[in-house]
């Protein structure tokens, strides 16, 4: 949800599952070394353990764990260890045609780490209109799984289906800062980047038994740094593709409790649309605290479907 402060989980799942990646990265690269050198690593590891070297020496003391590994049979062969290094995916060719040279924005809503920094947070920034919180906490199932990991993992997602279509894609943020940004700060990112197409990516957080998407189109408004008069249609347009798209990929019904069952609501109190200069949408891909649609929100087989449908409205919204 664009706006609420109700408190998340103290526990991250993301975070918890990152730490494991870490170890396993680095305990798979060691044991890779392990494998490559078996006789050179025995001698450094009796060398260190003879002269009790080893406290102000370049290599830590990890570099003797492989000693242990080497019945730990999922990541000991040396073809593995280039899988785990730092390369990513090849990057999708160039796009031809009408996606060739355009720039999508996502914005994953709010961040994990908001809620313990409640001061940052809520100072007010100017959104042309008015003055608002920098950012909120957004909501959490009745599980604690938050709509800030929500937000993220549909991101990625997402960002991965438009760039296998060749598209320039950029995050707001992806969980490299402690919190925010702040809402004029999203908008900003959008703007510099002279983005085709942005998103907004959230979950709503109202009482059970209201389900279903809606897409947030921003209203025509005008003050201080906010004009969105050049925006709107294009923002309808590009708001209408995804509703379209997300209701056939995952199968979600429009909003029940908001919108005349269209799926889209036009808002003039949003500081991300009301700041923007390209178009922009935000989605609320469903309501976490419904426990129907929690248990779709926390599937990741869901996810890939909401990303997907999302994908297809921003990629038939640039023509492609
Ligand atoms: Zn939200």
């Amino acid at each position: 949800m664009p706006y609420d402060d109700s408190p998340p989980s103290p526990e991250s799942a993301s975070s918890v599952s990152t730490e494991r990646r870490w170890f396993a990265r680095r305990s798979g690269l060691a044991v890779g070394a392990a494998v490559l050198a078996p006789t050179a690593l025995a001698g450094w590891v009796l060398v260190q353990v003879t002269t009790g070297a080893g406290a102000d020496d370049a290599r830590p003391p990890r570099i003797v764990m492989p000693a242990a590994s080497p019945t730990d049979g999922t990541a000991a062969t040396p073809s593995s260890a280039p899988a785990e290094g730092p390369a990513k995916s090849p990057a999708a060719a160039p796009a031809k045609g009408p996606l060739a040279g355009k720039t999508v924005v996502i914005d994953p809503g709010h961040n994990t780490g908001n809620f313990k920094h409640a001061s940052e947070i809520d100072k007010k920034v100017d959104i042309g209109t008015n003055r608002k919180e920098c950012d909120t906490t957004g909501t959490t199932t009745n599980s604690g799984y938050m709509e800030a990991e929500f937000t993220l993992d549909v991101s990625r997602r997402l960002r991965t289906a438009l760039e296998a279509k060749g598209l320039k894609v950029v995050l707001t943020h992806q969980a490299d800062r402690p919190f925010g940004p702040c809402i004029d700060e999203r908008a900003r990112i959008g703007n510099e980047a002279a983005a085709d197409a942005v998103v907004s990516v959230h979950a709503d957080g109202v009482s059970e038994g209201n389900r279903g998407y809606h897409i947030i189109l921003p209203a025509k408004v005008k003050g201080g740094a906010a004009d969105t008069a050049k925006i709107v249609g294009p923002s309808r347009d590009l708001g209408e593709r995804i509703a379209s798209n997300f209701a056939r990929t995952t199968g979600s019904a429009p909003a029940n409790y908001l919108g005349g069952g269209t799926g889209l609501v036009v808002r003039d109190d949003l500081g991300g649309l009301n700041l923007s200069t390209q178009p922009k949408v935000f989605i609320e891909c469903g309501n976490m605290r419904d426990s129907k649609d929690a248990a779709l929100l926390t599937s990741p087989e869901w996810r890939q479907k909401a990303a997907q449908g999302i994908a297809d409205g921003i990629v038939g919204f640039l023509g492609g």
